[in-house]
């Protein structure tokens, strides 16, 4: 069996030298007689495990001493109700809608505060992101969330809104990791692992210490809590090991082949080979504001429905493997995280190109 190019939105393909890390070790880890998944978490060799996945994370994305990073369980999902039961001082916060997860948080939030949409793509299906200038946010607000990168519709915020001093909290799922970032500059990032760190079910965040307070309702459910996971440095209860153990062999990885800022150049290129390909093919349209576009998700269209189906199908018997588009917008999307090698974007564009000539 060889592996196929896996263009998954999530779970996506992880680093080749991870996996094979992970199957050298899956039976015997190091001198524990044990498999990883067999450990107690609170062995003298998890605790390690997991110390090194959080030093390796702060390393790579150079978080500030002020900020606590958590390995938390229930997705980017569980953080769209964290965020407003933790972060609530006026009951007020204000949303950017650029996509489906950006309009869910809001409207999970809306039911522990007043949840205030200050701007939207909805307009245009979400094909662009919204003019951050002269944005109204309320200096009275709790804090301004935003999705960064829109996975299913392919757009990512290139620069940050000026919250004018309001924290700003960030769903970082499908970019982080992807490329430089200022974390002084957020309140608190959030992001699922599936995508560009690990396996499903851990979630990561970082959060400033000031926001780790007892604020929340008493209703709070104890899992729902910062303040707990970090007094407890994320084993309040048994947290998903196996998974974080998979980031922390991802973060060494990263660190080894010149970090994020390596990850970067390696991204653009990626993304500048379909691009390109795309700006002049004559049947594949991108489908995204072109200022606005992801490295991370690379949406486009036929405009023909048939022709798309045929496409996914052909790709699929070339190895080019979950390029069907997310089925609330159709068309084709290429998720190319950081783990999708150049020869996997170049045998797309190859295939692309035969393609087009055969069916044009
Ligand atoms: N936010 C973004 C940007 C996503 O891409 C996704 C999942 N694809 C989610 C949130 C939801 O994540 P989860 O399934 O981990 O709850």
């Amino acid at each position: 069996m060889k592996r196929v190019y896996n263009f998954s939105a999530g779970p996506a393909v992880l680093p080749e030298a991870v996996l094979k890390k992970a199957a050298e070790e899956l039976y015997i880890y190091q001198d524990t007689g044990m498999s990883v998944m067999e450990m107690s978490h609170r062995s003298k060799a998890y605790l390690q495990i997991i110390t090194d996945a959080e030093a390796n994370l702060r390393k790579l994305m150079n978080v500030p001493d002020n900020y606590k990073i958590l390995f938390l369980q229930g997705g980017a999902h569980t953080q769209f109700s964290m965020v407003p039961l933790n972060l609530m001082k006026n009951k007020k916060a204000d949303f950017i809608t650029t996509g489906s997860w950006a309009k869910k948080a809001l409207k999970e939030a809306k039911k522990y505060l007043k949840a205030n949409e200050v701007a939207s793509s909805e307009d245009k299906m979400f094909s662009y992101i919204p003019d951050l200038k002269n944005l109204n946010f309320d200096p009275e607000a709790d804090y301004v969330h935003i999705c960064e990168n829109n996975t299913i519709y392919g757009t990512k915020y290139h620069e940050l809104p000026d919250t004018k001093g309001v924290d700003l909290v960030s769903d970082m799922s499908s970019c982080i990791l992807s490329e430089p970032i200022d974390v002084s500059k957020y309140a608190l990032i959030y992001a699922g692992a599936q995508k560009n760190i690990g396996p499903a079910g851990t979630t990561i965040v970082i959060i400033r210490e000031d926001l780790v307070t007892k604020n929340y309702p008493e209703y709070t459910p104890l899992m729902l809590q910062y303040d707990i996971h970090v007094e407890k440095e994320s084993m309040y209860n048994t947290p998903p090991t196996y998974g974080i153990y998979m980031c922390g062999l991802v973060f060494k990885h990263l660190l080894e082949n010149g970090g994020i800022e390596a990850m970067y150049e390696h991204n653009k290129k990626k993304a500048a080979i379909l691009y390109d390909y795309l700006d002049q093919s004559k049947m594949f349209k991108p489908t995204v504001v072109k200022k606005d576009r992801s490295l991370m998700n690379v949406t486009f269209n036929t405009g023909n429905d048939e022709l798309n189906k045929k496409f996914v199908v052909e790709a699929e018997k070339n190895d080019l493997v979950n390029l069907k588009g997310h089925r609330s917008v159709g068309g084709m999307r290429a998720s190319i995280y950081n783990a999708m090698s150049i020869e996997g974007v170049e045998a797309l564009v190859n295939f692309m190109r035969k393609f087009e000539s055969e069916n044009l």
